[in-house]
């Protein structure tokens, strides 16, 4: 089989792979640029940029039996593996035509773990010899020794083993040959390391083990897991072994299993909802339980998940712009990090009037049911449906700030008395209101 023919196999066989941010795209046609066009895919460095990644597998040739997955041993496909250096010609030859500016490395399990884990690192391992010193993401093997762990560490920017599943029980029932122990071990070992070797007052600084951290793929939709459990998990995934990411990936119903769910497309608004779910949790100080509990334990796919959250919690509105601490403000619809900081920055000269607000980046058609400014207050006295509503954009909006003119507005820029209705801890939030 010629490299062609491999590369072929080998990038389409990755695609389903969602551990770097553009798969899943759909892309939108054209002759170049395409985001899905298997054997490519982008990361983000530290400082902002895109990074084109070669996305390929080492092999396609897997032993495992997982129902969900183009590559297991259940299934009749054309198999290809590279060599070692086949990989490492192909990579530096992409990255010298400016095609690609590092590598995404994950494989089927051939022969045994060690065997595949060890191929991988030597393909890493000729890459640096070459004098590549782009960025490297390589998959853990489950069950790999910890030495070829440390060498993949030493040599790789980021390390990721995938959960795949949310819970033991699913994984006995669709990847029989994994367990939760055999995939949470690599990842603890590596957590342990990078945290080992990261002291800033050492004498003598070791060379960097995965200096960009750790990162992990739950499927979603494959199993019967609420997107509570999920948040759940995850949270535990960030907090006890401080990963950088947790991907979803939308269950792609491309293999026939008994055990699979029969849907025609793949539940991409779920998976929305849950990227959306956790960037409230790594950025906006939620907690899992805070976005679902027992009453709710799913996302709603009509709402994103801190507007579902503020309709449940009118206890905590409407916060005040102009004395809000930081974290009342961040829970605000429509107040994201940036607006949020602008919002302080410029309350520091003076009263905000609603312009200044909208200026700072809020995004009023939500954020104006959840704020006073200057008074008043669009949300006060609203049901949570008539609110619903109106952040949908229904028959029964309220009317907006905007329409709210008062005799006694103050000419634009004057200073005007606040109402202190929002108490400085967020969850201490006083306000007569009912929704
Ligand atoms: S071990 Fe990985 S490649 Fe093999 S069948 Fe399972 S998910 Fe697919």
């Amino acid at each position: 089989m010629d490299l062609m023919e491999k590369l072929k196999i080998l990038g389409d066989s990755a695609k389903y792979d969602a551990s770097c941010a553009s798969s899943g795209s759909a892309g939108r046609g054209g002759s170049f640029g395409k985001t899905a066009v298997p054997g490519l895919c982008h990361t983000w460095s530290a400082d902002g940029r895109c990074v084109s990644l070669l996305k390929v597998l080492m092999t396609n040739k897997c032993m495992y039996h997982c129902a969900y997955c183009v590559n297991s041993a259940l299934r009749d496909c054309p198999r290809a593996e590279f060599t070692p250096r086949e990989l490492c010609d192909l990579t530096v030859a992409f990255y010298k035509r400016n095609y690609v500016e590092g590598l995404f490395l994950s494989s089927g399990i051939a022969v045994s773990p060690n065997r595949t884990m060890a191929n991988m690192v030597e393909t890493v391992r000729l890459l640096r010899a070459e004098g590549f010193g782009g960025y490297v993401h390589m998959k853990s093997i489950p069950g790999a020794d910890r030495a070829l762990l440390d060498e993949a560490a030493l040599l790789c920017d980021r390390m990721s083993v995938n959960i795949e599943l949310p819970s033991q029980k699913s994984l006995l029932a669709l990847a029989p040959d994994k367990s939760a122990k055999a995939i949470l071990d690599p990842m603890g070992y590596v957590a342990g390391q990078i945290f080992e070797r990261r002291d800033p007052r050492a004498a003598h600084q070791p060379p960097p083990y995965a200096p960009a951290g750790q990162s992990t793929q739950l499927i979603v939709g494959a199993t019967p897991e609420s997107d509570r459990s999920i948040l759940r998990l995850s949270e535990a995934l960030y907090r006890k072994y401080a990963l950088k990411r947790v991907y979803f990936s939308a269950f792609m119903p491309v293999v026939a299993h008994p055990l699979l769910p029969g849907i025609k497309q793949p539940p991409l608004l779920r998976e929305h909802r849950l990227y959306q779910a956790d960037w409230l949790m790594r950025f906006y100080g939620f907690s899992a339980e805070e976005i679902l509990d027992d009453a709710h334990p799913q996302l709603d796919e009509q709402l994103d998940p801190k507007c579902a959250w503020a309709l449940r919690n009118p206890q905590f509105f409407p916060v005040d712009v102009a004395t809000a601490p930081l974290g009342a403000l961040l829970r605000v619809p429509g107040i994201g990090q940036i607006s949020a900081r602008r919002i302080l920055s410029a309350r520091r000269y003076g009263g905000l009037t609603l312009e200044d607000v909208k200026r700072c980046g809020t995004v009023m058609k939500r954020a104006q049911y959840f704020i006073t400014c200057r008074g008043r207050a669009p949300g006060i006295g609203a049901s949570a449906n008539t609110l619903r509503a109106a952040l949908l954009g229904g028959a029964s909006a309220l009317p907006s700030f905007a329409s709210q003119v008062s005799l006694f507005d103050p000419p634009p820029g004057a200073a005007f008395p606040q109402l202190q209705l929002v108490s400085e801890v967020p969850h201490a939030v006083q306000y007569p209101v009912s929704l």
